[in-house]
């Protein structure tokens, strides 16, 4: 549907329109998965009998570990591409739609139908887990990506006039990817550096300049390195108005920050814009212009997005806090149901028009967490306690002489029996006495976090940005475990 319109609808409107296409999606499209199939039949589900959005939301959730390979079957994500077999479109098609279908012959049909779901692209999970599941897209899918990535950047109040340098690494990842098409689709100018590792911030800054971009899009830190060295190559940035961050979580002391050293550089009221997304949705959100912080506006013809108890799996109401459960209601290739993120969202989902764009569609809360699962590394035991990596972000990015930083965990002496240490490495502005330093920070740390550090080591900024891997890694190396597995 047209993003304008859609962007206007009623609730009830809007809940209509999705009822109907969770119908479809639960008659026509999910029998053409082999997971879905199974499960239905062993849980004794007539997908026909789901008529409103209460009817779905009982049904079985899906999640990571139902995709990650075992040992009798390496390669179970396959399981949830939808394969349409000759049989099942016969059993679960309307008799309307397959007369549509071959209305051009058979080689009509075949063409539609590898149009609409055969692989032909993929972006793979970047988790921590060691089996990263690749995400398959039909060319339909690549399509509706690029459209919803250009709803993105028009969300983000960006028009063909910007000219925007994607940062984002480049890697079979849903960032980059989202990025790169949502350009295509827009006819805005996108040049994609490829990242730290590909380009390095050096030729990033100077490119930034010649192309005289008006938008930024990367990773949070990627991003803010690069304006660094900008801003001590005295490089003129005073055309950007927009910086747009993904694939990792934005603490609001980095997102001032960003917006500190742009406006040094001359650049005036940039808008400085989250955005929320993860392989599996094949898709991405963000805020609007203006409205930072006001949630991510979700498109409610493509996806439908619930929050549930963590715990119970119940249904939240809107405006309720809990965990985010996705599906997609226009995917083919590798497509999943009720998924369940492991991200919590504090504030859920609204459906009041946004009050700084007046979008009526909903909104999820900008502030999004991970699970309080032990096993995640976001939340770590050291020295028996347990201790949260975003809130030991959260106190060194409010220490405003810090300039970059890292936080390392080991075993005392190497040991590996040895006591957990945690040591900080940190870069300061000038003049910052390090002993001074050390003795807030242990203060801060063990107020926050319950937790000191053991060691604060003061670390030149090339030293530390080397330890970070800033320009030779995918992904900054913010947090670094050196304990042995267990
Ligand atoms: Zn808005």
């Amino acid at each position: 549907m047209d993003w304008t319109r859609l962007s206007k609808l009623s609730a009830k409107e809007i809940r209509k329109l999705q009822e109907t296409k969770l119908r479809t999606l639960l008659a026509e499209q999910i029998p053409l998965s082999r997971y879905y199939r199974a499960l239905f039949e062993r849980e004794r589900i007539d997908p026909r009998n789901v008529r409103t959005i209460e009817d779905f939301r009982k049904l079985p959730f899906t999640s990571k570990k139902d995709l990650l390979p075992t040992d009798e079957n390496p390669e179970r994500s396959l399981e949830f591409i939808l394969r349409p077999e000759p049989k099942l479109l016969r059993e679960h098609w309307p008799r309307m739609r397959l007369l549509g279908l071959l209305a051009r012959g058979r080689a009509g049909a075949i063409a539609r139908l590898e149009r609409e779901y055969r692989p032909m692209f993929a972006t793979f999970t970047t988790g921590r887990s060691a089996a990263s599941i690749p995400f398959l897209y039909s060319k339909r899918d690549v399509e509706v990506l690029q459209a919803a990535a250009a709803r993105l950047l028009s969300v983000h109040g960006l028009t063909r006039e910007d000219r925007l340098v994607n940062l984002f690494p480049y890697a079979p990842h849903l960032a980059f990817w989202a990025t790169a098409l949502g350009g295509l689709e827009t006819g805005s100018f996108v040049l994609g550096t490829g990242g730290g590792r590909v380009m390095g911030s050096a030729a990033t800054v100077r490119l930034i300049q010649k192309f005289k971009a008006s938008g930024l899009v990367g990773v949070p830190g990627f991003v803010y390195h690069c304006l660094r060295r900008g801003k001590e190559a005295g490089a003129a940035f005073s055309q950007v108005r927009t910086v747009i961050l993904g694939a990792e979580k934005l603490p609001d002391a980095l997102r001032r920050r960003i917006r500190e050293t742009l406006a040094e550089m001359g650049a005036k009221d940039v808008a400085v814009i989250g955005t929320y997304g993860f392989t599996e949705a094949r898709m991405a959100w963000g805020e609007c212009r203006g409205g930072e912080g006001g949630g991510y506006h979700l498109y409610p013809d493509l996806a439908f997005l619930e929050i549930v108890d963590p715990e119970t799996g119940e249904p939240r109401g809107p405006g309720e806090d809990g965990e985010i459960v996705f599906t997609p209601l226009e995917g083919r290739a590798t497509t999943v149901m009720r998924y369940r993120t492991g991200d919590l969202s504090k504030g859920g989902i609204v459906e009041e028009p946004c009050p700084s764009c007046g979008r009526t569609v909903p909104r999820l809360s900008s502030a999004i967490g991970r699970k309080s699962n032990v096993a995640d590394l976001r939340l770590v035991k050291v020295k028996g306690t347990l201790v949260s990596l975003d809130a030991v972000a959260a106190v060194l990015g409010s220490f405003k002489e810090v300039e970059e930083w890292q936080v390392e965990l080991r075993r005392a002496n190497g040991d590996p029996y040895g006591l957990d240490e945690l040591v900080v490495y940190a870069a300061l502005g000038n003049g910052t006495p390090p002993e001074a330093f050390a003795a807030r920070l242990r203060e801060a740390m063990r107020e926050a976090c319950e937790v000191a550090p053991n060691r604060v080591e003061v670390l030149p900024l090339p030293e530390l940005l080397e330890r970070l891997g800033m320009e030779t890694e995918m992904k900054e190396k913010r947090f670094v475990d050196l304990r042995p597995k267990e």
